[in-house]
Protein backbone atom coordinates (compact mmCIF):
# COMPACT_ATOMS: atom_id res chain seq x y z
CA UNK A 1 0.00 0.00 0.00
CA UNK A 2 1.56 2.63 0.68
CA UNK A 3 1.99 5.66 -0.97
CA UNK A 4 1.87 8.06 -3.32
CA UNK A 5 0.95 11.18 -4.99
CA UNK A 6 1.44 11.88 -8.66
CA UNK A 7 1.09 14.70 -11.07
CA UNK A 8 3.70 14.76 -12.81
CA UNK A 9 4.55 16.61 -16.40
CA UNK A 10 2.75 17.18 -19.18
CA UNK A 11 0.10 14.58 -20.02
CA UNK A 12 0.29 13.11 -23.54
CA UNK A 13 -1.87 10.09 -24.86
CA UNK A 14 -0.86 6.54 -24.72
CA UNK A 15 -2.09 4.66 -27.70
CA UNK A 16 -1.66 1.29 -29.27
CA UNK A 17 -1.16 1.87 -32.87
CA UNK A 18 -1.45 -1.79 -33.73
CA UNK A 19 -4.45 -3.96 -33.19
CA UNK A 20 -2.65 -6.84 -34.08
CA UNK A 21 -0.93 -7.45 -30.38
CA UNK A 22 -3.37 -10.43 -29.48
CA UNK A 23 -3.10 -12.05 -32.91
CA UNK A 24 0.27 -12.48 -34.32
CA UNK A 25 3.29 -14.12 -32.16
CA UNK A 26 4.90 -10.88 -30.64
CA UNK A 27 8.79 -10.59 -29.40
CA UNK A 28 8.78 -8.73 -26.15
CA UNK A 29 10.30 -5.23 -26.95
CA UNK A 30 13.43 -4.36 -25.29
CA UNK A 31 14.95 -1.61 -25.67
CA UNK A 32 18.67 -1.34 -26.25
CA UNK A 33 20.30 1.09 -23.87
CA UNK A 34 17.70 3.83 -22.32
CA UNK A 35 14.50 2.21 -22.29
CA UNK A 36 12.34 4.75 -22.26
CA UNK A 37 12.25 5.72 -25.94
CA UNK A 38 8.84 4.21 -26.83
CA UNK A 39 8.53 0.81 -28.80
CA UNK A 40 8.69 0.65 -32.40
CA UNK A 41 5.05 0.96 -33.81
CA UNK A 42 2.99 -0.13 -30.77
CA UNK A 43 2.91 2.53 -28.62
CA UNK A 44 2.25 6.01 -29.66
CA UNK A 45 3.06 8.83 -27.35
CA UNK A 46 -0.03 11.40 -28.67
CA UNK A 47 0.36 14.92 -26.61
CA UNK A 48 -3.55 15.93 -26.41
CA UNK A 49 -2.83 19.96 -24.80
CA UNK A 50 -2.30 18.47 -21.46
CA UNK A 51 -4.24 15.12 -21.33
CA UNK A 52 -3.54 11.57 -21.89
CA UNK A 53 -5.60 9.48 -22.84
CA UNK A 54 -5.85 5.27 -23.31
CA UNK A 55 -6.78 3.78 -27.14
CA UNK A 56 -6.87 0.94 -29.01
CA UNK A 57 -7.57 0.09 -32.58
CA UNK A 58 -9.58 -2.87 -33.59
CA UNK A 59 -8.47 -6.35 -34.21
CA UNK A 60 -8.52 -7.92 -37.04
CA UNK A 61 -10.31 -11.09 -37.66
CA UNK A 62 -8.52 -14.39 -38.66
CA UNK A 63 -10.47 -16.49 -40.67
CA UNK A 64 -9.18 -19.65 -42.27
CA UNK A 65 -10.24 -22.26 -44.45
CA UNK A 66 -9.03 -25.96 -44.68
CA UNK A 67 -7.97 -27.34 -48.03
CA UNK A 68 -6.92 -31.22 -47.46
CA UNK A 69 -7.01 -33.43 -44.14
CA UNK A 70 -4.91 -36.19 -43.84
CA UNK A 71 -3.94 -38.82 -41.35
CA UNK A 72 -0.57 -40.05 -40.81
CA UNK A 73 -1.25 -43.51 -39.09
CA UNK A 74 2.60 -43.89 -38.52
CA UNK A 75 3.19 -40.85 -36.51
CA UNK A 76 -0.87 -41.17 -34.97
CA UNK A 77 -1.05 -37.40 -36.21
CA UNK A 78 -2.98 -35.46 -38.55
CA UNK A 79 -1.88 -33.29 -40.85
CA UNK A 80 -4.07 -30.57 -41.86
CA UNK A 81 -3.14 -28.61 -44.92
CA UNK A 82 -4.72 -24.61 -44.88
CA UNK A 83 -5.87 -22.77 -47.51
CA UNK A 84 -2.81 -20.33 -47.29
CA UNK A 85 -0.11 -23.54 -47.70
CA UNK A 86 0.61 -23.67 -44.48
CA UNK A 87 0.37 -27.38 -42.49
CA UNK A 88 -0.89 -27.86 -39.22
CA UNK A 89 0.01 -31.50 -36.88
CA UNK A 90 -2.63 -32.45 -34.33
CA UNK A 91 -1.66 -35.64 -32.72
CA UNK A 92 -4.69 -38.26 -32.57
CA UNK A 93 -4.59 -38.18 -28.72
CA UNK A 94 -5.35 -34.47 -28.25
CA UNK A 95 -8.10 -34.48 -30.55
CA UNK A 96 -9.74 -37.34 -29.06
CA UNK A 97 -8.89 -35.67 -26.17
CA UNK A 98 -10.90 -32.77 -27.34
CA UNK A 99 -13.82 -33.97 -28.94
CA UNK A 100 -16.33 -31.27 -28.49
CA UNK A 101 -19.09 -33.59 -28.44
CA UNK A 102 -21.80 -33.79 -26.10
CA UNK A 103 -20.73 -36.83 -24.72
CA UNK A 104 -17.35 -35.86 -24.50
CA UNK A 105 -17.76 -31.63 -23.50
CA UNK A 106 -20.60 -29.97 -21.35
CA UNK A 107 -20.45 -27.13 -23.30
CA UNK A 108 -22.33 -24.69 -20.95
CA UNK A 109 -19.60 -24.83 -18.99
CA UNK A 110 -16.84 -25.42 -22.01
CA UNK A 111 -15.31 -27.75 -19.76
CA UNK A 112 -13.74 -31.91 -20.73
CA UNK A 113 -16.55 -34.60 -19.55
CA UNK A 114 -14.48 -36.89 -21.28
CA UNK A 115 -12.52 -39.06 -18.23
CA UNK A 116 -8.74 -39.31 -18.58
CA UNK A 117 -9.21 -43.08 -17.22
CA UNK A 118 -11.90 -43.43 -20.45
CA UNK A 119 -9.10 -41.74 -22.93
CA UNK A 120 -7.06 -44.66 -24.92
CA UNK A 121 -3.60 -42.39 -24.98
CA UNK A 122 -2.56 -44.61 -27.80
CA UNK A 123 -5.80 -44.43 -30.11
CA UNK A 124 -5.84 -44.07 -33.66
CA UNK A 125 -7.95 -42.73 -36.49
CA UNK A 126 -10.69 -44.45 -38.62
CA UNK A 127 -10.42 -41.57 -40.95
CA UNK A 128 -10.49 -38.17 -40.90
CA UNK A 129 -11.96 -35.62 -43.82
CA UNK A 130 -13.08 -32.29 -44.60
CA UNK A 131 -16.72 -31.52 -44.52
CA UNK A 132 -19.10 -29.85 -46.32
CA UNK A 133 -18.67 -26.68 -43.92
CA UNK A 134 -15.10 -26.40 -43.62
CA UNK A 135 -15.03 -28.45 -40.49
CA UNK A 136 -12.82 -31.28 -40.34
CA UNK A 137 -14.34 -35.25 -38.92
CA UNK A 138 -12.62 -37.81 -37.24
CA UNK A 139 -13.93 -41.63 -37.09
CA UNK A 140 -12.28 -43.47 -34.21
CA UNK A 141 -12.23 -47.23 -34.44
CA UNK A 142 -14.79 -47.23 -31.44
CA UNK A 143 -17.14 -45.31 -34.29
CA UNK A 144 -17.33 -42.25 -32.13
CA UNK A 145 -16.92 -39.27 -34.12
CA UNK A 146 -15.10 -35.72 -33.75
CA UNK A 147 -16.00 -32.44 -35.70
CA UNK A 148 -13.27 -29.83 -35.54
CA UNK A 149 -13.96 -26.19 -36.15
CA UNK A 150 -10.77 -25.02 -38.63
CA UNK A 151 -10.79 -21.80 -36.40
CA UNK A 152 -10.78 -23.62 -33.54
CA UNK A 153 -7.85 -25.91 -35.34
CA UNK A 154 -5.79 -23.20 -36.38
CA UNK A 155 -5.64 -21.11 -33.13
CA UNK A 156 -4.37 -24.53 -31.48
CA UNK A 157 -1.81 -25.44 -33.93
CA UNK A 158 1.52 -27.18 -32.22
CA UNK A 159 3.71 -24.84 -34.13
CA UNK A 160 6.04 -22.90 -31.86
CA UNK A 161 4.99 -19.50 -33.67
CA UNK A 162 1.52 -20.26 -32.98
CA UNK A 163 1.82 -21.55 -30.07
CA UNK A 164 3.60 -18.24 -28.93
CA UNK A 165 0.55 -16.22 -30.42
CA UNK A 166 -1.83 -18.02 -28.50
CA UNK A 167 0.29 -17.36 -25.37
CA UNK A 168 0.64 -13.69 -26.21
CA UNK A 169 -3.42 -13.41 -27.07
CA UNK A 170 -3.87 -14.87 -23.47
CA UNK A 171 -1.78 -13.63 -21.45
CA UNK A 172 -0.48 -10.65 -22.79
CA UNK A 173 3.02 -10.79 -21.82
CA UNK A 174 5.00 -8.20 -23.76
CA UNK A 175 5.92 -5.57 -21.63
CA UNK A 176 6.77 -1.81 -22.63
CA UNK A 177 10.35 -1.34 -20.02
CA UNK A 178 10.57 2.26 -19.48
CA UNK A 179 12.44 4.71 -17.14
CA UNK A 180 12.20 8.52 -16.02
CA UNK A 181 11.39 9.51 -19.37
CA UNK A 182 7.92 7.85 -19.01
CA UNK A 183 5.19 9.74 -19.57
CA UNK A 184 2.34 7.72 -17.27
CA UNK A 185 -0.16 6.94 -19.63
CA UNK A 186 -3.98 8.23 -17.89
CA UNK A 187 -7.27 7.54 -18.56
CA UNK A 188 -10.24 9.10 -16.94
CA UNK A 189 -12.09 7.13 -13.77
CA UNK A 190 -15.98 7.82 -14.80
CA UNK A 191 -14.95 6.67 -17.87
CA UNK A 192 -13.66 3.73 -17.34
CA UNK A 193 -16.51 2.72 -14.84
CA UNK A 194 -18.92 3.36 -17.83
CA UNK A 195 -17.25 2.24 -21.28
CA UNK A 196 -16.03 -0.98 -22.42
CA UNK A 197 -13.43 0.52 -24.63
CA UNK A 198 -12.15 2.65 -21.68
CA UNK A 199 -11.72 0.23 -19.31
CA UNK A 200 -9.83 -2.38 -21.77
CA UNK A 201 -7.52 0.32 -22.80
CA UNK A 202 -7.23 1.08 -18.87
CA UNK A 203 -6.73 -2.39 -18.33
CA UNK A 204 -4.20 -3.01 -21.72
CA UNK A 205 -1.84 -0.35 -20.49
CA UNK A 206 -1.95 -1.33 -16.56
CA UNK A 207 -0.81 -4.83 -18.74
CA UNK A 208 1.88 -3.81 -20.84
CA UNK A 209 3.15 -0.42 -18.93
CA UNK A 210 2.48 -1.28 -15.48
CA UNK A 211 1.46 1.82 -14.43
CA UNK A 212 -2.10 3.97 -15.20
CA UNK A 213 -3.40 7.39 -13.78
CA UNK A 214 -6.72 7.60 -13.13
CA UNK A 215 -7.83 11.17 -12.98
CA UNK A 216 -12.04 12.53 -11.95
CA UNK A 217 -12.38 10.31 -8.99
CA UNK A 218 -14.34 11.42 -5.89
CA UNK A 219 -12.38 12.48 -3.52
CA UNK A 220 -14.12 9.99 -0.84
CA UNK A 221 -13.89 6.64 0.62
CA UNK A 222 -15.41 3.70 -1.78
CA UNK A 223 -13.73 4.82 -5.08
CA UNK A 224 -11.18 2.09 -5.16
CA UNK A 225 -14.48 -0.57 -4.52
CA UNK A 226 -15.82 0.59 -6.89
CA UNK A 227 -13.25 0.15 -9.45
CA UNK A 228 -12.55 -3.26 -8.26
CA UNK A 229 -16.24 -4.17 -8.80
CA UNK A 230 -15.84 -2.63 -12.14
CA UNK A 231 -13.47 -5.93 -12.72
CA UNK A 232 -14.29 -8.49 -10.04
CA UNK A 233 -13.78 -8.17 -6.89
CA UNK A 234 -11.19 -7.32 -4.02
CA UNK A 235 -8.41 -8.95 -2.48
CA UNK A 236 -8.73 -9.46 0.90
CA UNK A 237 -5.41 -9.35 2.87
CA UNK A 238 -4.79 -8.81 6.77
CA UNK A 239 -5.15 -4.78 6.15
CA UNK A 240 -8.75 -5.06 5.26
CA UNK A 241 -10.84 -4.96 1.69
CA UNK A 242 -9.30 -1.46 1.42
CA UNK A 243 -6.80 0.18 3.58
CA UNK A 244 -6.36 3.70 4.75
CA UNK A 245 -2.64 5.15 4.45
CA UNK A 246 -2.21 7.82 7.33
CA UNK A 247 -0.10 8.91 9.61
CA UNK A 248 -1.49 6.61 12.83
CA UNK A 249 -0.44 6.12 16.36
CA UNK A 250 0.93 2.96 16.95
CA UNK A 251 1.03 1.99 13.56
CA UNK A 252 1.49 -1.48 12.66
CA UNK A 253 2.78 -0.64 9.27
CA UNK A 254 5.53 1.93 8.01
CA UNK A 255 3.22 3.14 5.18
CA UNK A 256 1.12 4.47 8.63
CA UNK A 257 3.62 7.23 9.18
CA UNK A 258 4.50 10.18 7.94
CA UNK A 259 7.84 9.19 7.15
CA UNK A 260 9.72 7.97 4.16
CA UNK A 261 9.61 4.86 2.56
CA UNK A 262 12.12 3.00 0.57
CA UNK A 263 11.29 1.55 -2.90
CA UNK A 264 9.43 -1.46 -2.44
CA UNK A 265 6.82 -4.32 -3.71
CA UNK A 266 4.06 -4.26 -1.29
CA UNK A 267 3.46 -7.52 0.64
CA UNK A 268 6.75 -9.68 -0.24
CA UNK A 269 5.39 -11.60 3.32
CA UNK A 270 2.46 -13.40 1.43
CA UNK A 271 3.78 -16.02 -1.11
CA UNK A 272 0.86 -15.23 -3.33
CA UNK A 273 1.88 -11.17 -3.40
CA UNK A 274 -1.28 -9.03 -4.74
CA UNK A 275 -0.91 -8.58 -8.39
CA UNK A 276 -2.27 -5.41 -8.71
CA UNK A 277 -2.55 -2.12 -6.57
CA UNK A 278 -5.22 0.95 -7.12
CA UNK A 279 -4.14 3.99 -4.75
CA UNK A 280 -6.62 7.02 -4.49
CA UNK A 281 -5.67 10.03 -3.16
CA UNK A 282 -8.56 11.36 -1.02
CA UNK A 283 -6.82 13.93 1.00
CA UNK A 284 -3.13 15.46 0.14
CA UNK A 285 -0.21 16.21 2.10
CA UNK A 286 0.77 20.22 2.84
CA UNK A 287 4.10 19.57 1.92
CA UNK A 288 5.91 16.35 0.86
CA UNK A 289 4.53 12.83 0.04
CA UNK A 290 5.27 12.44 -3.30
CA UNK A 291 5.81 9.42 -4.67
CA UNK A 292 8.36 7.68 -6.59
CA UNK A 293 7.86 4.54 -9.02
CA UNK A 294 10.64 2.24 -10.68
CA UNK A 295 10.59 0.01 -13.45
CA UNK A 296 11.08 -3.34 -11.57
CA UNK A 297 11.85 -5.04 -14.52
CA UNK A 298 13.72 -2.43 -16.44
CA UNK A 299 16.32 -2.80 -13.17
CA UNK A 300 16.45 -6.39 -13.35
CA UNK A 301 16.84 -6.18 -17.10
CA UNK A 302 20.09 -3.39 -16.08
CA UNK A 303 21.60 -5.92 -13.57
CA UNK A 304 21.64 -8.84 -15.33
CA UNK A 305 23.53 -6.89 -18.10
CA UNK A 306 25.94 -4.99 -15.97
CA UNK A 307 26.03 -7.78 -13.05
CA UNK A 308 24.93 -11.16 -13.98
CA UNK A 309 26.33 -12.26 -10.49
CA UNK A 310 24.62 -10.36 -8.33
CA UNK A 311 21.68 -11.16 -10.93
CA UNK A 312 22.19 -14.87 -10.25
CA UNK A 313 22.13 -14.26 -6.47
CA UNK A 314 19.33 -12.47 -6.45
CA UNK A 315 16.95 -15.00 -8.64
CA UNK A 316 18.31 -18.11 -6.70
CA UNK A 317 18.50 -17.15 -3.05
CA UNK A 318 15.57 -17.30 -0.88
CA UNK A 319 14.70 -14.19 1.35
CA UNK A 320 12.60 -14.80 4.26
CA UNK A 321 9.83 -11.65 4.53
CA UNK A 322 7.64 -11.47 7.69
CA UNK A 323 4.51 -8.94 8.58
CA UNK A 324 3.02 -9.55 12.13
CA UNK A 325 0.43 -7.10 13.99
CA UNK A 326 -3.60 -6.90 13.71
CA UNK A 327 -5.34 -4.72 11.54
CA UNK A 328 -8.14 -6.93 9.59
CA UNK A 329 -7.45 -9.54 12.33
CA UNK A 330 -4.15 -10.80 13.72
CA UNK A 331 -1.31 -12.43 11.73
CA UNK A 332 2.21 -13.25 11.46
CA UNK A 333 2.96 -13.99 8.23
CA UNK A 334 6.16 -15.50 7.22
CA UNK A 335 7.46 -16.27 3.54
CA UNK A 336 10.42 -17.36 1.38
CA UNK A 337 11.08 -15.29 -2.12
CA UNK A 338 13.73 -14.76 -4.42
CA UNK A 339 14.09 -10.69 -5.09
CA UNK A 340 14.01 -11.28 -8.87
CA UNK A 341 11.39 -14.10 -9.99
CA UNK A 342 12.11 -15.57 -13.17
CA UNK A 343 10.22 -18.58 -15.08
CA UNK A 344 11.53 -21.44 -16.73
CA UNK A 345 13.09 -19.31 -20.07
CA UNK A 346 14.96 -17.24 -17.54
CA UNK A 347 12.25 -14.27 -17.80
CA UNK A 348 11.73 -12.31 -15.06
CA UNK A 349 8.17 -12.55 -13.73
CA UNK A 350 8.01 -10.56 -10.32
CA UNK A 351 9.71 -8.52 -8.44
CA UNK A 352 9.50 -8.94 -4.42
CA UNK A 353 11.18 -6.77 -2.34
CA UNK A 354 10.57 -5.09 1.29
CA UNK A 355 13.13 -3.78 3.07
CA UNK A 356 11.01 -3.04 5.94
CA UNK A 357 10.02 -6.38 6.13
CA UNK A 358 12.52 -8.41 4.98
CA UNK A 359 13.89 -10.90 8.01
CA UNK A 360 16.35 -11.07 10.34
CA UNK A 361 16.05 -14.27 9.36
CA UNK A 362 18.11 -15.67 6.36
CA UNK A 363 18.40 -19.21 5.57
CA UNK A 364 21.51 -19.10 3.74
CA UNK A 365 24.75 -20.92 4.36
CA UNK A 366 27.10 -18.13 5.84
CA UNK A 367 29.47 -17.62 3.20
CA UNK A 368 26.60 -16.79 0.81
CA UNK A 369 25.47 -13.88 3.42
CA UNK A 370 27.98 -11.10 2.02
CA UNK A 371 27.37 -12.24 -1.29
CA UNK A 372 23.66 -11.93 -1.01
CA UNK A 373 24.22 -8.26 0.52
CA UNK A 374 26.43 -7.19 -2.10
CA UNK A 375 23.80 -8.57 -5.29
CA UNK A 376 21.48 -6.82 -3.14
CA UNK A 377 22.53 -3.43 -2.86
CA UNK A 378 23.74 -3.89 -6.44
CA UNK A 379 20.24 -3.67 -6.88
CA UNK A 380 19.21 -1.58 -4.95
CA UNK A 381 21.31 1.31 -6.47
CA UNK A 382 20.00 0.58 -9.90
CA UNK A 383 16.75 1.07 -8.74
CA UNK A 384 17.59 4.31 -7.12
CA UNK A 385 19.17 5.86 -10.04
CA UNK A 386 17.25 9.36 -11.12
CA UNK A 387 17.49 8.11 -14.57
CA UNK A 388 15.36 4.94 -13.70
CA UNK A 389 12.70 6.89 -11.38
CA UNK A 390 9.48 8.62 -12.12
CA UNK A 391 8.04 10.90 -9.31
CA UNK A 392 4.43 11.73 -8.86
CA UNK A 393 2.30 13.70 -7.01
CA UNK A 394 -1.31 12.54 -6.10
CA UNK A 395 -3.83 15.20 -5.95
CA UNK A 396 -7.26 14.41 -4.44
CA UNK A 397 -9.51 12.36 -6.37
CA UNK A 398 -6.84 10.88 -8.83
CA UNK A 399 -6.04 7.44 -8.29
CA UNK A 400 -3.05 5.17 -9.36
CA UNK A 401 -3.61 1.80 -10.56
CA UNK A 402 -0.06 -0.40 -10.66
CA UNK A 403 1.00 -3.89 -11.29
CA UNK A 404 2.81 -4.90 -7.82
CA UNK A 405 4.71 -7.83 -9.36
CA UNK A 406 6.54 -5.79 -11.21
CA UNK A 407 6.92 -2.14 -9.96
CA UNK A 408 8.49 -0.73 -7.08
CA UNK A 409 7.62 2.40 -5.22
CA UNK A 410 8.36 4.88 -2.51
CA UNK A 411 7.34 8.10 -1.12
CA UNK A 412 9.07 10.49 0.01
CA UNK A 413 8.52 12.26 3.83
CA UNK A 414 5.51 14.85 4.14
CA UNK A 415 3.58 17.22 6.55
CA UNK A 416 0.21 17.06 6.55
CA UNK A 417 -2.46 20.26 7.15
CA UNK A 418 -3.63 20.79 10.30
CA UNK A 419 -6.64 20.57 9.54
CA UNK A 420 -7.22 17.74 6.83
CA UNK A 421 -4.56 14.52 7.37
CA UNK A 422 -3.41 13.19 4.02
CA UNK A 423 -5.48 10.24 2.95
CA UNK A 424 -5.35 7.93 0.64
CA UNK A 425 -7.21 5.07 0.22
CA UNK A 426 -5.97 1.21 -1.42
CA UNK A 427 -7.12 -2.11 -2.61
CA UNK A 428 -5.37 -4.96 -4.14
CA UNK A 429 -6.38 -7.05 -6.85
CA UNK A 430 -5.09 -10.12 -8.72
CA UNK A 431 -3.62 -10.60 -12.10
CA UNK A 432 -5.89 -13.61 -12.76
CA UNK A 433 -9.14 -11.65 -12.04
CA UNK A 434 -7.75 -8.27 -14.06
CA UNK A 435 -6.62 -10.63 -17.11
CA UNK A 436 -10.28 -12.36 -16.95
CA UNK A 437 -11.89 -8.99 -17.04
CA UNK A 438 -9.78 -7.73 -19.61
CA UNK A 439 -9.96 -10.93 -21.87
CA UNK A 440 -13.92 -10.47 -21.75
CA UNK A 441 -13.93 -6.43 -22.56
CA UNK A 442 -11.81 -7.80 -25.47
CA UNK A 443 -13.52 -9.84 -26.94
CA UNK A 444 -17.01 -6.99 -26.46
CA UNK A 445 -15.33 -4.68 -28.00
CA UNK A 446 -13.09 -6.53 -31.00
CA UNK A 447 -15.65 -9.19 -31.02
CA UNK A 448 -14.31 -13.34 -30.32
CA UNK A 449 -11.26 -13.39 -31.49
ZN1 LIG B 1 -16.91 -37.08 -28.26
Amino acid sequence: MWMCTFSRRALPALQRSTSAMVCRPLRAWRGPGRAASPPPSRLTWMPLRGQHTLGSAPLPLARHSVRNVRALHEERMMEVEWEDGGHSLYPFTWLRDNCPCPLCTLDSAQARKLLMLDLDVHVGVNAVEVTNDNKVSVSWPDRHASVFDAEWLKKRCFSAAARRALKEELFLNERYHWDSELRVPAADYRDVLRDDKAALDWLSALRRVGVVHLKGAPAERGAVARLAERIGYLRLTFYGHTWQVQDKFMANNVAYTSGKLSLHTDYPALHFAPGVQLLHCISDAEEGGESEMVDGFHAAELLQREDPEAFGTLTSALVDFTDTGTDYCDFMLQSKKSVIEVDADGRVVRINFNNATRDSVLDLPVHQVQPFYRALRAFVDILSRPENMVTYGLTPGNMLTFDNWRLLHSRRSYRSRPDRPRHLEGAYLDWDEVMSRLRILRRSVHGNV
